[in-house]
């Protein structure tokens, strides 16, 4: 008797924060001093052999090893190669733990890190301490890296044996792992210099000696496949970095015989790298099936017969339950035609990106729930479909049909579908989306009715969420604090947030947000269609992790949300107070959104239900409702190519939230950056009344885009930075209105901060404000 074929299953790298958050724990243990280096070190040691344990256990059989970081893999991978910046002061050798910590943080720890680079506050002293690198969005996932900085004599060296010894360590306990590095090419390409010009792509050749030799180690400890990520490969590439590639691989290849690579991409199609993908001389080639199923029937057919094929089948990006029939029909006529030996089944990335285990939920809805997996449960899918495969259908019957029934029952549920909302969908016409007259009618309008001074001032919404608020809504959640006792500590925060605002004098005010736990969550809890988990923590940076909110239904707004606060806070003052909202573009990019229907179908949705809460602020006397779209410009896709059809849909959601009001009352949005060049067209379609934006770090670089482009209404570039603890004088906050003013005219003006203030303390809100508004007034009397 012949034992049936079996088709490998990779998970490609597994979360590394612990069920219960022990890394976090552990780490901020060690950083505040309270436990030692060893100590969390033994921690890291635990959570790693758990993972593999668990891997095993279900029937994993590419276990990954180096998918496990402290704080961020490509920081591990930069202190691989030894590319730490002169300023940590590393001298060669084993890369220090807490030089590795003081690229992540800065060498100061907390208060440090969160002054970012190039602090220079007086209150910290001369810095003897260094900034912590640069961190920014790892393609367009909600993850966060540490970008690497490269300069033009930037010499490498392997310095650490991370990927070796885990590989070791999972051997010692009779586990065989498939160590996972991130590729040089992907590395120089997600990397940065200071140089202007410079290219790091041109440190390649001196990159690859390191690679080469790390893969040798590899296989003379045992290894006998690496997987190397180059996810840069469903980026637009220009014909130098396909090149990058072959030079990289062809070298790679051959670095030590018999060690074979898998090389993984995922975050989308190949698309016009696929011949590039294709010559490479690998051994494997991982490809995502989840953003990209059409891309299968192309790489089955061009693809070197003797290459192994890792099919990324089930979404290592979102939280559904696969339809494991589905998939099976899907992939069967490529399938059929190729060697099983050379299949392998996957996610369709890591699984970093999405929580641990859902069996942890056991307040979820049951429904909701019986719709999901997680980590843990897409593990469990891979092996029923690699069994599937090998053995047929009829010997995982049981599961293939429980992942059927959950498809259909998910389908057919009247808690996803709501004829209401899809007759609403339905009924949206153009007049929705649009305002009734053009910018400049409703500008005169507004002027008469609103009687602002000229460089009007006011802040982004939120102020100071103190230790004390924080414990008040701790103990409202856990029933220690009656509701009516929270409301009226709320209320007093509140209160005290509007006397103070009028005192120091500024023109348009803001309620606060106290009462907000976060700017997505407050809105998802009060819609129907969104569920919130107690345990479904994925890291967003290092010790920071997040708990997104899963819309599953339909989305619509069963009463107001935030009126009551709103009528609260314009009870108390004369002066205009700024209604306060999440826009849909923002909510849609910071949850897990539904996999049944396209991103752009829910985003609407949201518009909708916000748009009912604008119409009701402006019902209640509201004159100037802020709609935040913070992450608006972070859902741009990967490919240039299909941007325009994303901001396209994204603007249109916009403006079908704010266009259900008069022309006098005044609409405000809210932007968290400030590289605005390439989608200036798309900023100024949304058509706010007034825009408030990030710009003070940048010294109004982002003025850069109005140039050539005349923006048409008004702005508020920030002139403070919130991120840095340090107040700003006077004469800075002049400084950098002049520089707007050679941009902007006069009349489009607001001064603001350059984000909310709810991470700063009132000690440093309080100065830097009353310097704001000292220098809106000496422009108003200069001008
Ligand atoms: N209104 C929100 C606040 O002030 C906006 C935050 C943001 O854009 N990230 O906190
Ligand atoms: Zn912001």
């Amino acid at each position: 008797m012949s034992l049936p074929q079996k088709v490998p299953v990779a998970t490609l790298g597994v979360p590394r924060i612990g069920r219960r958050r022990e890394l976090k724990f552990a780490l901020e243990s060690y950083w505040s001093g309270k436990s030692s280096a060893a100590a969390l070190l033994e921690t890291a040691k635990r959570l790693r052999a758990a993972n593999w344990e668990e891997q095993r256990a279900r029937g994993i059989t590419r276990i990954p090893s180096n998918d496990f970081s402290l704080y961020d893999h490509v920081l591990d991978t930069i202190v691989l190669v030894g590319a730490v910046p002169a300023r940590y002061g590393w001298q060669g050798g084993e890369v220090p733990l807490d030089t590795y910590f003081a690229m992540a943080r800065g060498s100061e720890g907390n208060a440090h890190a969160e002054c970012g680079n190039g602090c220079a506050d007086p209150a910290h002293g001369p810095h003897d301490g260094v900034p912590a690198l640069e961190m920014t969005k790892w393609f367009d996932t909600n993850y966060h890296y540490m970008v690497p900085q490269f300069s033009s004599d930037q010499a490498f060296a392997l310095s650490s044996s991370k990927p070796v010894d885990e590989f070791l360590e999972a051997k010692a306990l009779g586990i065989y792992t498939r160590p996972v590095i991130l590729g040089p090419v992907t590395l120089l390409r997600r990397g940065k210099s200071q140089e202007e010009g410079f290219d790091p792509l041109a440190l390649l050749p001196r990159l690859l000696p390191v690679y080469e030799e790390l893969l040798r180690r590899l296989r003379l400890a045992g290894a006998d496949w690496v997987q190397i990520d180059e996810p840069a490969l469903v980026l637009d590439l220009i014909p130098n970095e396909r090149e990058a590639f072959r030079f990289a691989y062809e070298r790679l290849a051959k670095a030590a015989p018999d060690l074979r690579i898998m090389l993984a991409t995922y975050f989308g199609a190949l698309g016009d790298n696929l011949d590039t993908a294709l010559s490479l001389p690998v051994a494997g080639l991982h490809v995502d099936l989840v953003r990209a199923p059409e891309q299968l029937e192309a790489v089955g057919r061009l693809a070197r017969k003797d290459l192994v094929l890792s099919l990324g089948l089930v979404d290592g990006r979102n939280v559904w339950r696969a339809d494991l029939c589905a998939i099976l029909d899907r992939i069967k006529p490529v399938v059929a035609g190729w060697p099983l030996a050379r299949i392998e089944v996957a996610p369709s990335s890591s699984l970093l990106h999405v929580p641990i285990d859902l069996d942890l939920e056991t307040a979820l809805d049951a429904d909701v729930k019986s719709w999901l997996a997680f980590a843990a449960q897409k593990q469990g899918e891979l092996v029923t479909l690699s069994r599937a495969l090998a053995e047929g259908r009829s010997a995982v019957l049981a599961a293939l049909k429980a992942a059927s029934q959950a498809a259909a029952a998910r389908a057919a549920s009247p808690k996803v579908h709501d004829p209401l909302v899809e007759g609403r969908i339905a009924g949206i016409g153009a007049a929705m989306k649009t305002r009734a007259s053009d910018f400049a009618t409703r500008s005169r309008v507004q002027r008469d009715k609103l009687g602002l001074p000229a460089f009007p001032t006011t802040t982004i919404g939120s102020f100071p969420q103190t230790a004390e608020v924080r414990k008040a809504r701790a103990a409202h959640a856990k029933g220690e604090l009656s509701h009516l006792d929270y409301e009226a500590f709320l209320k007093r925060e509140t209160e005290a947030a509007i006397r103070w605002q009028e005192e120091i004098g500024l023109d348009v005010l803001v309620h606060g947000e106290f009462e907000r736990n976060d700017m997505v969550q407050y809105f998802g809890e009060q819609l129907s269609g969104f569920a919130f988990t107690k345990h479904a923590w994925v890291q967003s940076y290092g010790s920071r992790y997040v708990r997104p909110p899963i819309i599953y239904g339909d989305v619509s707004r069963p009463r107001p949300m935030t009126v009551a606060w709103w009528q609260y806070a314009q009870s108390l003052t004369p002066r205009p107070v700024k209604g306060m909202l999440t826009g849909p573009v923002t909510i849609l990019n910071w949850s897990f959104v539904r996999d049944d229907q396209p991103r752009e179908r829910t985003c609407r949705q949201i518009a909708l239900a916000i748009r009912d809460e604008v119409v009701d602020l402006e019902t209640a006397g509201a004159t100037m409702i802020q709609i935040d779209e913070a992450a608006l410009r972070e859902g741009l896709p990967l490919r240039r190519s299909e941007w325009k059809a994303y901001l396209g849909w994204a603007v249109e959601c916009f403006r079908l939230t704010a266009s259900g009001v008069a022309d006098a009352t005044q609409i405000h949005t809210h932007m968290c950056y400030s590289e605005f060049n390439d989608i200036i067209d798309g900023i100024a379609a949304m058509d706010a009344d007034v825009i408030s934006i990030e710009t003070s770090r940048s010294q109004m670089e982002l003025l850069d885009a109005f140039r050539s482009y005349k923006y048409p209404n008004e702005i508020g570039p920030g002139v403070y930075d919130i991120h840095s603890p340090r107040v700003p004088a006077v004469e800075e906050m002049t400084a950098l209105m002049t520089l707007a003013r050679k941009r902007l005219a006069d009349g489009q003006l607001w001064v603001n901060p350059d984000c909310g203030l709810k991470t700063r303390k009132w000690e440093e809100v309080r100065p830097a404000l009353v310097n704001m508004v000292a220098a809106a007034r000496q422009l108003r009397d200069a001008a």
